[in-house]
């Protein structure tokens, strides 16, 4: 009986995790779609701002496009 209800308990937790998880995970995907979007000044490509290059101020698409300027 107790082995039962242990088993139960487990499976109720599972489905908790499992549901918070995929909870999470699309919240990190609207975060990453609502992400600010900035212009390279060197190619004018749009890119997400957590991928940029920062540098004096101006935002880059790459090391390389940061170097060219
Ligand atoms: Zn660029």
């Amino acid at each position: 009986m107790l082995y039962k209800i242990i088993l139960f308990a487990i499976l109720i937790c599972l489905v908790y995790i499992l549901f918070f998880g995929k909870k999470r995970k699309s919240r990190n995907e609207s975060t990453t779609e609502d992400e600010l979007m900035v212009e390279c000044a060197t190619c004018k490509m749009f890119i997400g701002v957590s991928e940029a290059v920062k540098k004096r101020g101006q935002y880059f698409c790459s090391q390389k496009c940061a170097k060219a300027k």
